[in-house]
């Protein structure tokens, strides 16, 4: 699939679930990518990207943000807190707060440096050991915290479903916690399944390989 058959694809779901495609954000996951390949999809008219990893971010997008100001650099790996100050200079949105801890060091970095970044509060739908996220229960609890003591300006939510579980549900369950918490952004679906999270009501979806195959 090209970078015009994904944005085809994503048209294509919005219309069958009928919603308008200006509604749903598609965030190009440049990861393992080199930066002559994002120049590629810039030249196409993407201006929405997403990284995982802070040193491989930095080294990439910086030279290339220098180029191309008007780009939006989503986080959507797992941050250490230890790289929240990193994360905050290079990145306009964190999808992955999912932790009291981090969204302190957050915000302490945001008041640092003079910035206020869109954040998303990252769940864990399928409560795996290994993955990051809060889980569903202590979402609320977590948006509380982000909200009030950190001050953080928390947009949404996001999730990345178990590999083998089909997703409708992980997506239903995200999408049910946002409307208890009163968010409006959903970032969810990749190259598998984002036709199902548009479905579900993503308003963000995060989509690498597909790009590239
Ligand atoms: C890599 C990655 C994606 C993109 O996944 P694809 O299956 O390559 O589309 C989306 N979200 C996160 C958090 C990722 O790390």
């Amino acid at each position: 699939m090209s970078y015009p058959a994904v944005v085809e694809r994503l048209e294509k779901s919005c219309c069958d679930a009928n919603r308008a495609p200006a509604e749903v954000t598609l965030v190009a996951v440049t990861k393992n990518h080199s930066a002559a390949e994002i120049e590629a999809l810039i030249a196409q008219g993407q201006k929405t990207f997403g990284e995982n990893r802070i040193q491989e971010a930095a080294a990439k997008w910086g030279p290339l943000r220098e180029k191309h100001p008007d780009i939006r650099l989503h986080f959507i790996g797992h941050l250490q807190t230890n790289k929240a100050k990193d994360a905050v200079a290079l990145f306009d949105v964190i999808e992955t707060v999912d932790s009291e801890r981090l969204a302190a060091a957050l915000a302490a970095e945001m008041k640092k440096q003079g910035k206020k970044l869109p954040c998303f509060i990252q769940v864990n739908t399928g409560e795996e050991e290994q993955k990051g996220g809060v889980r569903p229960a202590e979402a609320e609890a977590l948006h509380d915290f982000c909200k009030g003591d950190a001050g953080l300006d928390i947009r949404g939510l996001m999730c990345i479903p178990p590999e083998n579980d089909i997703p409708d549900l992980h997506f239903a369950l995200l999408h049910k916690l946002s409307r208890q918490l009163g968010l409006q952004d959903l970032s969810m679906g990749m190259s598998a399944d984002f036709d199902r999270a548009i479905a579900f009501g993503a308003t963000h979806v995060r989509v690498g390989t597909a790009l590239f195959e």
